[in-house]
């Protein structure tokens, strides 16, 4: 397994092409940058924690390939039990960072190709699921960053991949050969892309005959020949050129870093294409990866709505309410509201069930109804978060009014609530709550693992709604006649 220093220095070896606020980064500087930086930090906490006694029971597994002792984030569930550990990994690690360590959506990419590879050679009789397991291997093996990469830039709505007046808005093979493909396209909102080794790249729904070109899923490194990489801007970004303070969480940023990643006519060799044009597979390869990125949610936000509270609860212990009845009830409903949100995600591993190749899946009813709670109920957390910490945490003036020689002064008295209680760290506290509650880090909840209707589609689907109307009408004594009501 990889150190975490072992996965910074590999990604410096790295000749990827990235852009940020329209300049070209040098390639082994983008891990510097700082706006990259606190991400690379946060990713980091997936190897050192790996590596840590303390931590090595949830970070750590056996290999299935291999019997050697991994990295989780490369595994293939093989029980209910490493689903339900992949749950409280994500909470833990969460409670460390406050923010995306990006390295689920590669695991999720990883553990759908797997078991989706192996449901088409046995319909199809295609041999994608060795391919598959060569570069599974090889990323245990090295220990590797893999960017699940499924989102296209879409185009039209309207219309589908085929139909899309560019060609180019959804990835697509532009040419075959006996060596490899080649494809064109790009891929959007790519968390952690940038400090990855490897980028896994999926259909975006499910493709019909017409767009079997768009049926492709394949695995290249980030700093292939023709890629490159914009990185995305994010709220109060540009305060990452200046100190720490206003920053809120210098260490590790908010949420995970996202680029828009361009692919002009890059070459994937066979063995490292796992679906190209088996169009009647790129459903179910969407669906599952859905529901395994779903089941995330109440783990990775639960751990970040724990630091939340803490934060919350200390912003009004400096400011001298914290005893106050109504925080106390407030926290309460915070805590309520984390807690279930994590119940939801316990609940979609427990209740998980082998797939044909023997990798474990979730329950997607259970999965997207959790993915759906969070895209409510974190708003909930955080508007109680804002409540709490009070309107200083909008307005306060900057670190460097804090440390100015003459009006510093103003600010360290003035902006103080609690007598024994430094400026400073009420300052901090406030920050970090303006920064986990704000902008990027809310779109994030909204949208991260899929919109939410994505998720009600799915679940009232799975939901099985004739059932609960023979349920009502049997206790009724009610006769169904099912042309009765047209
Ligand atoms: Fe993992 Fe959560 Fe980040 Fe998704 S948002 S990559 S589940 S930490
Ligand atoms: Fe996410």
């Amino acid at each position: 397994m990889k150190t975490a220093r072992d996965y910074i220095d590999s990604l410096r070896e790295r000749k990827i092409k990235v852009y940020i606020k329209g300049e070209l980064i040098d390639s082994d500087k983008v891990i510097d940058h700082p706006f990259i930086k606190g991400h690379v930090n946060a990713a980091s906490m997936t190897y050192s924690m790996a590596n840590s006694p303390k931590y090595e029971d949830l970070m750590t597994v056996k290999s299935h390939l291999t019997g050697k002792k991994i990295n989780r984030f490369t595994h293939i569930h093989q029980s209910t039990e490493d689903l339900l550990n992949k749950v409280k990994m994500l909470r833990t690690i969460s409670q460390q960072t406050g923010t995306c360590y990006q390295r689920c959506v590669g695991f999720d990419a990883m553990n759908t190709t797997y078991s989706v590879t192996y449901d088409m050679d046995q319909k199809l009789g295609t041999d994608y699921h060795e391919r598959f397991k060569k570069f599974l291997l090889y990323v245990q093996e090295n220990d590797l960053m893999v960017a699940g990469a499924m989102t296209d830039p879409k185009g039209d709505r309207s219309l589908r991949p085929s139909q899309q007046a560019d060609p180019d808005m959804f990835v697509h093979v532009v040419e075959k050969n006996d060596k490899g493909i080649v494809i064109r396209g790009a891929k959007a909102h790519m968390t952690g892309m940038v400090n990855s080794h490897e980028m896994l790249i999926m259909p975006t729904m499910g493709m019909k005959e017409d767009d079997a070109d768009y049926a492709v899923c394949c695995a290249l490194p980030v700093d292939a020949p023709g890629v490159l990489h914009i990185f995305g801007r994010q709220t109060n970004d540009d305060r990452k050129m200046e100190g720490d303070i206003d920053q809120g969480n210098a260490k590790f940023g908010i949420v995970g870093g996202e680029s828009l990643t361009i692919l002009n006519d890059v070459f994937v060799p066979w063995e490292r294409v796992f679906m190209c044009g088996e169009y009647q597979f790129s459903g179910l390869l969407v669906e599952r990866f859905a529901c395994y990125h779903r089941q995330n949610y109440g783990g990775c936000k639960g751990g970040v709505s724990d630091v939340v509270i803490g934060a919350a609860a200390l912003m009004a212990d400096f400011s001298g309410y914290g005893k106050a009845g109504h925080i106390k009830e407030k926290l309460n409903e915070m805590i309520h509201l984390t807690e279930t949100l994590y119940a939801c995600s316990l609940a979609c591993s427990c209740q998980g069930t082998a797939t044909a190749s023997g990798a474990y899946f979730v329950d997607p009813l259970l999965a997207n109804v959790g993915k759906h709670n969070v895209t409510k109920l974190i708003y909930d957390i955080d508007r109680l978060a804002q409540d709490i910490g009070g309107g200083i945490i909008a307005t306060m003036p900057s670190e460097s009014d804090l440390k100015h020689p003459e009006i510093g002064q103003y600010v360290d008295k003035y902006l103080r609530g609690v007598a024994s209680v430094p400026t400073e760290d009420r300052m901090r506290i406030g920050r970090l709550i303006e920064n986990m509650t704000g902008g990027t880090a809310l779109v994030e909840s909204m949208h991260g693992a899929g919109s939410p209707q994505a998720q009600k589609v799915m679940y009232s689907k799975l939901a099985n709604l004739e059932q609960k109307k023979e349920f009502a009408a049997h206790l009724a004594g009610v006769h169904l006649n099912k042309n009765e009501v047209k």
